[in-house]
């Protein structure tokens, strides 16, 4: 009797395996990366869960993951002793997406064939489809750790999958098997050289051991000691070694543009190896993307939901080993815990420290974790009461004086006009539309330099940073400019704004017409060459954030 039950994929997933296979993506190696990272992400799992029911782990307590070769029957297996699936989550979990943000990474591929789709590919995390990259059919034989049945998943990855019960004897005693059925130009995916080497390069660092046998039934050898990586000292891990590992928790395939790993001691021990990435993740601005920072607890992988740092940081990827909390700590628990924020506040210091050196060492290299995340820390500095100076002072803008470089705060500090009180700001939606701005035309002909803001968040933290080193922001777009007291720099007497009669005249006309539309009209400093422009009142919100606010309908 064939009681396989068929099933179609979901339209998002059918999209997702249309487009692997008509391969926008050319390195198919990161299969064989997805397919381990899921196997590691189950046998950590299983530990967690081992904690509240030892008898889960059986006689078997050691995770490990097993490749198994056939060049033969052209096949790859992998296998985990880890968690398994029941029949429902199979199905839940391989035919459906359940990630955030994917339709939006589709669509953008889709959109971009050629361009800037292999790049993106790499760093979104690909997960189980991609194994059809290279294999026409794909079995998925798992058992849940305690559970009595066994099922096998079967897909040629084209419009659906069947979901059947296996005998137990035929399944792993617990945890999963995955048997690839290697497509005809695939076929090197079954050789001990090419498996060895994307191991080593891709999942060197897997903190669960990774074992190969030559064939089915075959002795297996060790590939990787499953060693973590953090809990080794500084001194003993290579570059390549960290870029692996930050390979493996960010999913991206670029360098790190920064790593930061220590252990604190004392009154709280933990581990924390964090990583700024080299470039965007493609999900930042995804108004659903968390912090990605692991917590581990003596090594047991706790959750990726414990909000370790402050949601600006969310582009930081990474982790932190502690040996404080109880190993069975409910996940609910751990966002109450003090352990839990003496840690946040720990990293997140040494996090921000080491991009402050770096802006001092390396100028280059800091100007591009900024331009990648700068706008993410300026959300610091509206958030982040107690480190909003420090955030200040790290930012780096352009301004009537930048030219193509960046300034900052402390640099326009320096060059401000004497008794100038005012960090003057114009913010808008392009560095050309605002370069181009009348209202820019006092302040340049007198020399004052003006911070040119253009991303959404600028009109959020002006407001809330009171000062910097004693200087207000002051929008030039509102209130008075009181420019008067600067001399223009090709003029030597410092003019006022007082109206001559014949302008006075124009005044009154204007105010009379326009009286339903502007609450006032003044002669002004502000205009060099331009006749006239619109000012916000010094009171309420400054122009651009007007405008935002009423295009979110206000
Ligand atoms: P992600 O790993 O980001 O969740 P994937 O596409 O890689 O996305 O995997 C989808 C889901 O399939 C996993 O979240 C997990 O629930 C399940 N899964 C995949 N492989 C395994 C495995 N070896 N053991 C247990 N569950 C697995
Ligand atoms: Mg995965």
């Amino acid at each position: 009797e064939n009681i396989a039950e068929s099933h179609v994929f979901e339209a998002d997933v059918a999209r997702l395996l249309h487009m692997m296979v008509h391969s926008v993506y050319s390195d198919k190696d990161v299969f064989l990366r997805e397919l381990i990272s899921n196997a590691a992400d189950a046998c950590e799992k299983l530990r967690y869960e081992a904690i509240a029911h030892p008898g889960l782990l059986g006689n078997d307590p050691d995770s490990r993951i097993l490749l198994t070769l056939d060049v033969d029957g052209g096949k790859l297996i992998v296998e985990d002793n880890g968690i398994g699936m029941s029949r429902d989550e199979m199905i839940e979990a391989l035919g459906t997406i359940a990630r955030s943000g994917t339709r939006a990474f589709m669509e953008r591929i889709e959109a971009n064939k050629q361009g800037e789709g292999a790049q993106l590919i790499g760093q979104f995390g690909v997960g189980f489809y991609s194994c059809f990259m290279v294999a026409d059919r794909v079995d998925v034989v798992s058992r849940r750790a305690g559970a009595e049945d066994a099922w096998l998943w079967s897909s040629d990855g084209k419009g659906g999958y069947s979901v059947a019960p296996v005998d137990v004897s035929e399944a792993p005693a617990r945890g999963t098997r995955i048997t690839l059925h290697l497509m005809e130009d695939a076929k090197s995916y079954a050789s001990r050289w090419t498996v060895e080497r994307i191991v080593k390069e891709q999942s060197g660092h897997v903190p669960v051991p990774i074992k190969i046998a030559e064939k089915p039934g075959e002795e297996a050898t060790q590939l990787t000691d499953g060693t973590a990586l953090w809990t080794k000292s500084k001194n003993d891990i290579t570059a390549e070694e960290y870029t692996d590992f930050y390979r493996s928790v960010s999913g991206q395939y670029d360098e790190p543009a920064l790593t930061v790993h220590f252990r604190a001691e004392g009154r709280h021990e933990y581990s924390a190896l964090a990583f700024v990435p080299g470039s965007q993740p493609f999900d930042l601005f995804d108004p659903d993307r968390k912090g990605r920072m692991k917590l581990y607890v003596k090594r047991v992988f706790i959750t990726d939901e414990a909000e370790l740092l402050p949601r600006y940081l969310r582009f930081v990827r990474g982790l932190v080993d502690t040996a404080d909390l109880p190993l069975n700590v409910s996940r609910e628990m751990i966002q109450e815990s003090a352990i839990l924020s003496a840690i946040r506040k720990g990293v997140t210091n040494r996090i921000i420290t080491a991009i402050e050196k770096q802006a001092e060492s390396d100028q280059d290299a800091f100007l591009k974790i900024w331009e990648n995340f700068g706008s993410l820390i300026k959300e610091g500095i509206h958030e982040d009461f107690e480190r909003r100076s420090q955030l200040l002072a790290l930012s780096r803008f352009r301004t009537t004086a930048s030219g193509d470089g960046y300034r900052s705060l402390a640099d326009y500090v320096a060059n401000a006009k004497e008794g100038q009180q005012s960090i003057y700001y114009l913010v808008g939606g392009s560095l050309e539309q605002l370069k181009a701005s009348p209202q820019l035309e006092g302040f340049r002909a007198r020399g004052i330099e003006v911070l040119l803001l253009t991303d959404s968040v600028d009109s959020f933290w002006v407001m809330s940073a009171p000062e910097f080193e004693g200087k207000s922001f002051k929008s030039i777009t509102q209130g008075s400019a009181d420019l008067a007291q600067f001399k223009k720099q090709d003029d030597d007497k410092s003019e006022s704004a007082t109206a001559p009669a014949e302008v006075q005249a124009f005044i009154d006309f204007a105010k009379e017409k326009l009286a339903d539309e502007v609450s006032d009209v003044r002669a002004s400093d502000r205009l060099i060459e331009s006749a006239v422009c619109l000012v916000a009142s010094e009171q309420g919100y400054d122009r651009q954030l007007e405008k935002i606010l009423q295009g979110a309908g206000r």
